[in-house]
């Protein structure tokens, strides 16, 4: 869910580059024809999304006209998509934009691939739209699978449109137990729209987050352990206290939203952890 900047390039740009080296003359034609089709239905597209309503649009309203979905998608496979595609510039660009290449689905694993946010075989207009393409990471892009939202409470969350990283929605608890653990959840603040609090928390729970977060942090916690046991030794809870605390800048500080800067504001905020609770 993190926020992510527009690609430059255009869906008709984009699309002409795709269509540059089809070598058959009527497929060529085929597709030269659609060109503005798919440029006034990308248009159309990236209205509905600059206003948070790109789950309202129609099926049918994104077929393009005398070219098959099949064609459509092939024009992402093989000449977007594919290694030696004329387009492959705009996919690689695309991919590029996520910084440290980190998926911005679930802020932790590397991108592998791009992903439709309007799924190419139900919105096919829209199968080489640069701001249709979200890099991803190949889990998250499975996860996501074809599926349309059914509401605005269930709408993607979009890197290009969305702004969530603006504040904190990423909360962790220490689960007091030996070996201690943290649970992760969704809590933004109150001043967002009900149903952007709604999509946060759908996109947390349907990409798995929890889990995934829950299981790298006890990597983390125990390491960890060692660690603190010596600077307890030193100096005392407070001194674990307060490295946990400044840990917890540190990732802030870089990312608001990372499971670290929720794993360790939690951590420094509980008593029972830097009390003794890291020991394993
Ligand atoms: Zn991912």
């Amino acid at each position: 869910m993190w926020s992510l900047p527009k690609p430059r390039y255009t869906a008709q740009e984009t699309y002409e580059a795709a269509i540059s080296k089809v070598r058959d003359k009527n497929l060529h034609a085929v597709y030269r024809a659609a060109t503005r089709t798919v440029a006034q239905a990308s248009s159309g597209y990236a209205a509905a999304a600059e206003h948070g309503v790109a789950h309202a649009l129609l099926e049918k309203d994104f077929a393009v006209k005398g070219v098959t979905r099949g064609q459509m998608i092939s024009l992402y496979d093989s000449r977007m998509a594919h290694k030696r595609g004329p387009a492959r510039y705009v996919y690689d660009a695309i991919r590029a934009a996520a910084p440290y290449n980190r998926c911005p689905l679930c802020g932790h694993r590397d991108v592998g691939t791009l992903d439709h946010v309007m799924p190419k075989t139900k919105f096919p207009a829209l199968a080489v739209t640069p701001l249709n393409l979200v890099p991803s990471c190949h889990e998250c892009n499975k996860r996501k699978g074809n599926q349309v939202a059914a509401s605005a409470h269930t709408a993607a969350v979009h890197p290009y449109y969305d702004t969530f990283d603006n504040d904190r929605w990423l909360q962790a608890t220490v689960v007091q137990q030996r070996p201690a653990a943290v649970r992760f959840f969704v809590e933004p603040p109150q001043h967002w729209a009900e149903a952007d609090q709604a999509r946060a928390r759908h996109h947390f729970d349907s990409y798995g987050l929890g889990a995934l977060y829950t299981a790298q942090a006890a990597q983390d916690l125990a390491h960890l352990g060692y660690r603190l046991e010596r600077l307890a030794n030193d100096s005392g809870p407070e001194g674990v206290r307060s490295y946990l605390v400044e840990e917890a800048e540190s990732y802030r500080f870089a990312r608001l939203n990372s499971w670290q800067t929720a794993m360790y504001t939690a951590l420094g905020d509980s008593d029972w952890y830097w009390n003794g609770g890291f020991s394993m």
